[in-house]
């Protein structure tokens, strides 16, 4: 039976780092702040905007929370993260994806100061990261599955990694990172094109799955001793429910589970580490607005 990668505990590690670098912070007069921008009301998207207004709230980072209607144009979000990036109050914005459909999401993020864009997905950022240059923002679910590979004692260096999935969120930052000097694995990025998936897969030592497709991911593509991190989250129904769903990853959790070395859960793992991973990035760029 495989090791559990506990994320609720490693984030909640990454938070008390958070808290007492919050605290010496503060005691030398910086308060660190992050704005969140949700427009429109999708119900997913508020509550991810309020847990990270309350963990900064927990944490004593300043926190603002902007609320816009459905109807906003593009010209007035821009408007509003122009200001934010004037404000130095505010060294951390994030613009809540998915934005309505009206709105180029893209051009958002450009417009967002990229000392200040702890999501990482500007173009800047994204350049820094490809360049292994350490002063950019890494994007958070994957500085987590990171984290937690680390903290797992996982060793990468020369060890087959294959991520599936190669979204600008998830599965390309993956890669980068996992294939960067000091991580040293060998990467291969498998996506909807890639022939022989479950052949891909049962070479790798380490899985990361970022596809959004439950329980793709069987035993039978996991290899003896493999460590399997499993970023999908699906909403799938299940009537024994009371809500009618339940969340699953985008592994058949139980028997990749009694097959492979170690493996996240969902949930439990790799979410709970994205939003302490925006925390840390949050951090980064008020100290670096400050020194
Ligand atoms: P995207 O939809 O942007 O990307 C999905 C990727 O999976 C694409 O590259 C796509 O390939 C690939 N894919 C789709 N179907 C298949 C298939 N049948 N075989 C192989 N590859 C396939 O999703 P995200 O990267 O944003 O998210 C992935 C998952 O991770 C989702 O479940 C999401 O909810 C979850 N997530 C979790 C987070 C967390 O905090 N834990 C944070 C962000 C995401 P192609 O490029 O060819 O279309």
């Amino acid at each position: 039976m495989s090791k559990v990668i506990d994320g609720k505990a490693v984030a909640a590690a990454v938070l008390e780092e958070c808290r007492s670098e919050v605290a010496e912070m503060r005691s030398n007069g910086i308060t660190p702040g992050l704005a969140v921008v949700l427009v429109g009301s999708d119900p997913a998207s508020q509550v991810y905007v309020g847990s990270k207004a309350r963990t900064c709230e927990d944490l004593g980072i300043y926190s603002r929370k902007i609320e816009l209607p459905e109807e906003t144009t593009q010209e007035e979000l821009i408007k509003v993260v122009e200001e934010l990036n004037a404000d130095s109050a505010i060294h951390g914005i994030l613009v809540q994806s998915p934005p309505p459909k009206h709105i180029d999401e893209e051009a958002v993020i450009r417009t967002i100061d990229p000392r200040k864009d702890v999501d990482g997905f500007h173009p800047e950022n994204v350049a820094k990261l490809a360049l292994e240059d350490s002063s950019g923002f890494v994007p958070c679910t994957p500085a987590g599955c990171m984290r937690l590979l680390k903290e797992a004692d996982v060793e990468t260096k020369g060890a087959n990694a294959v991520v599936i999935g190669r979204s600008m969120i998830v599965g390309k930052p993956m890669a980068l990172l996992l294939m960067a000097k000091g991580s040293d694995a060998t990467v291969t990025v498998a996506h909807s094109r890639s022939r022989d998936l479950p052949g891909i897969c049962r070479q790798a030592d380490i899985v990361i799955a970022a596809v959004g497709r439950p329980e793709m991911v069987t035993a039978d593509w996991v290899k003896d001793g493999a460590v399997v991190i499993d970023v999908g989250i699906n909403r799938v129904d299940d009537a024994t429910k009371k809500r009618g769903y339940r969340l699953t990853g985008d592994v058949a959790y139980e028997e990749v589970a009694a097959k492979c070395a170690a493996i996240t859960p969902v949930p439990g793992g790799v979410g709970p580490m994205t939003i302490a991973m925006l925390m840390k990035n949050t951090l980064k760029a008020a100290k670096q607005l400050s020194s």
